[in-house]
């Protein structure tokens, strides 16, 4: 078996639709794409250019590509519409990501109950726990399963950080205001531990 090497810098990872080179230098294979005369990576992976060959390709990344449905994520809440929310995951069943991907969350699937809008569910700033329903682009998400929802947030008006008051129901202790979310039986902790760094972190 040839056992890939680990990639050891994050600078070198690129995106699935990253540009990484034009058609007149390589010929890409079936780890990327050409598009108008200019090769863009399928995956979130290293970039592997063969000079002399003329040929490139992109070693996708092992924890990416073994994103399975059913896998448990978390992820920081990027905006919300009425009916969707969109996620980066940063975390699938509790290890780091160093390159985070975007997913959706639908408002059919923040509840088993009837759930009129996204804004009862979760606000942008949000870290929320969530489940893997499909793993194609786009990636889908789920809060329907066992201790999903919000397990972090952030008051709306003033920033500070939300207390649990009971189910669903949060409040700021700086405006003493309610907030709906739907929170997971994890909120406050423990996970807050394992994404105390990462929070300091994002940029
Ligand atoms: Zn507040």
């Amino acid at each position: 078996m040839n056992k890939s090497k680990e990639i050891e810098s994050e600078e070198d990872l690129v995106l699935p639709g990253d540009k990484i080179a034009v058609i007149e230098e390589f010929v890409p294979d079936d780890t990327c794409y050409e598009d108008e005369g200019v090769i863009y990576s399928t995956f979130l992976g290293k970039v592997n250019p063969d000079s002399k060959k003329h040929k490139i390709s992109v070693q996708p990344l092992k924890k990416y590509q073994e994103v399975k449905v059913g896998d448990m994520g978390i992820g920081l809440v990027q905006f919300i519409k009425k009916q969707i929310a969109s996620i980066d995951v940063f975390y699938i069943n509790n290890e780091y990501l160093p390159v985070p991907f975007s997913s959706i969350l639908h408002v059919s699937e923040a509840s088993r109950r009837f759930v009129r809008s996204m804004f009862e569910v979760t606000r942008p700033g949000d870290w929320i726990k969530v489940r893997i329903i499909r793993t194609m682009k786009p990636v889908y998400v789920s809060l329907v399963g066992h201790d999903l929802g919000v397990i972090i947030a952030y008051c709306v008006q003033c920033g500070y950080e939300l207390e649990f008051k009971r189910r669903n129901t949060l409040l700021c202790p700086n405006c003493d205001t309610l907030q709906p979310r739907i929170t997971s039986r994890n909120f406050g902790k423990p996970l807050k531990l394992s994404l105390g760094s990462s929070l300091n972190e994002t940029r």
